[in-house]
């Protein structure tokens, strides 16, 4: 299906509010990713539209061709493969939000689901478009950072995987070449001694984060013998909380520990000052959410359940 968007206005033909732009909805991946080789960089791939079409209604993104993926029912699906949890990249966040599986075995990743937003953007917001959008306000890079998920990009080659820490190159720019489409997230199964919590401060129900803080950690004979931090909203792209990682690795979950993983969060991220707050008001909140979302982890990898 090909379609020009257009409206007649005063009697005459004029572009509605976004650039014009070719509209196409295939059918299958195959026809997806030919309609992609064919346009290139002038094409964009829709999902849930939750970022794209505001994007195109202020002509922030003009794309010349929008290729509307929605048709893919084969990308919506969340299920266990090989050890992982595979989540297709049409995954809506709703269905996230209401999986049991989630609930029970990621509960960093329900966590994030039912803070995204409201529920009418979560009824079309894709998983793959909230992580290929790459905006570092976005709440899903920050907790598959932590994760340490894959993702599978298909191409006019076949099917590549690109490591999380690869992903995101920039302020919303990310590892996908202009021919490929992201098709699944993997995260790994954690063991029974591994525990995460996301927790984010938001100014109101539905608004993206003030920041937010992803914990994901391994706990050995009491002390931390692995642990992933991701940060949402505090920089100019997705990034992993390092320093504070090094700070936790190896040692007892102390609070003159947690203490110091917190200041390394803040000192390692880079907040811009905005109407959600200063640079040292944020910095501030990285800290304490650096250190409760680690209570917090290590409580479930002790067995707590909430
Ligand atoms: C009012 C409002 C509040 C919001 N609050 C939050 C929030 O609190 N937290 C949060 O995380 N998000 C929030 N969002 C963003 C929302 O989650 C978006 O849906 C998400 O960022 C993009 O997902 P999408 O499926 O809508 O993608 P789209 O908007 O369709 O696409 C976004 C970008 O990703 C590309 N893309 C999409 N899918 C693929 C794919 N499979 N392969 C390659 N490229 C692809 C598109 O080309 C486009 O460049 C909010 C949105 C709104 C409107």
């Amino acid at each position: 299906m090909k379609a020009r968007i257009s409206t007649t206005q005063f009697g005459k033909e004029t572009d509605v509010i976004p650039g014009p732009f070719d509209y196409h909805a295939p059918d299958s991946l195959e026809e997806a990713l030919s309609l992609l080789g064919e346009h290139g960089d002038d094409a964009k791939i829709l999902a849930g539209g939750q970022s794209l079409i505001p994007a195109m209604r202020f002509r922030l993104a003009l794309p010349a061709v929008l290729i509307d993926i929605n048709r893919l029912s084969d990308l919506e699906y969340v299920r266990q493969d090989n050890g992982s949890l595979a989540i297709g990249a049409m995954t809506r966040e709703t269905h996230i939000e209401h999986s049991e599986q989630v609930k029970t075995a990621y509960p960093m990743l329900a966590d994030a689901a039912e803070v995204i937003a409201d529920p009418l953007v979560r009824n079309r917001a894709t998983v793959g478009g909230n992580l290929a959008h790459a905006d570092p306000a976005n709440d899903h890079p920050a907790v598959m950072l932590a994760y340490q998920a894959e993702l599978v990009a298909a191409g006019p080659g076949g099917e590549r995987v690109i490591p999380i820490d690869e992903f995101f190159t920039g302020f919303f720019e990310n590892a996908l070449s202009s021919d490929e489409i992201l098709t699944q997230i993997r995260i790994p199964k954690p063991g029974a001694d591994w525990g995460g919590a996301y927790l984010k401060i938001e100014r109101k129900v539905g608004d993206y984060a003030v920041a937010a803080v992803a914990v994901q950690l391994q706990i050995n004979d009491g002390a931390c013998a692995s642990v992933r931090i991701g940060l949402t909203n505090v920089n100019p792209q997705p990034m992993r909380a390092t320093e504070a990682e090094q700070a936790l690795a190896g040692r007892e979950l102390s609070d003159q520990v947690l203490e110091e993983a917190g200041k390394a969060a803040a000192a390692q991220c880079e907040p811009s000052p905005d109407l959600r707050g200063s640079v040292e008001y944020k910095r501030d909140l990285v800290r304490i959410l650096t250190k409760r979302a680690i209570r917090k982890a290590l409580q479930r990898a002790k067995g707590a359940s909430s």
